[in-house]
């Protein structure tokens, strides 16, 4: 029987975005401020800080995005503890923890956890009808990944 993660109404939103790409995200957040009140957010450090202040939202802050907070949200999708991601990545700019980034963005796959990286995505996300409601996302099923045979027993 396929395995599923369940998402209650009232979603665990989590918001990243990288310096080039923080005003446009508080520009998003404030248009989307009435949706976005109806979830519980968390954020990387400064992206949290600056999201709390624009629009005196509470918001879970991790650390700052390059001293391990993109690998904290990484390791709660890993267990479950995260919905939706909104990671406004900076695709004209390299960043010191650019390997974090490539492991959020592979982790988030992995756990087939919805991800907006741009402004319409995360539009085409925020209006979605499942976003106000119960939803079971499948999960993929990594069985025999689990039970491969590895060295030599
Ligand atoms: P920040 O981190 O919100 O602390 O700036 C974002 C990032 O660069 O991952």
């Amino acid at each position: 029987m396929k395995q599923t993660r369940k998402m209650d109404a009232r979603k665990r939103i989590a918001l990243i975005a990288h310096d080039n790409k923080k005003e446009e995200l508080l520009e998003w957040s404030s248009y989307n401020k009435d949706a976005l009140a109806s979830h519980i957010l968390l954020a990387t450090g400064t992206t949290g800080k600056l999201i709390e202040d624009t629009l005196s939202l509470p918001v879970h802050r991790m650390q700052s995005g390059p001293l391990g907070g993109d690998l904290q949200i990484g390791a709660m999708i890993a267990s479950g503890t995260v919905d939706i991601v909104i990671f406004f990545w900076d695709p004209m700019e390299s960043q010191p923890h650019d390997p974090d980034i490539k492991a959020l963005l592979r982790i988030a796959a992995v756990w087939n956890v919805p991800m907006a990286c741009d402004r319409a995505t995360a539009d085409f996300l925020m209006s979605s009808p499942l976003m106000e409601q119960d939803y079971e996302a499948q999960l993929p099923d990594y069985t025999q990944y689990l039970k491969r045979k590895v060295g030599a027993r």
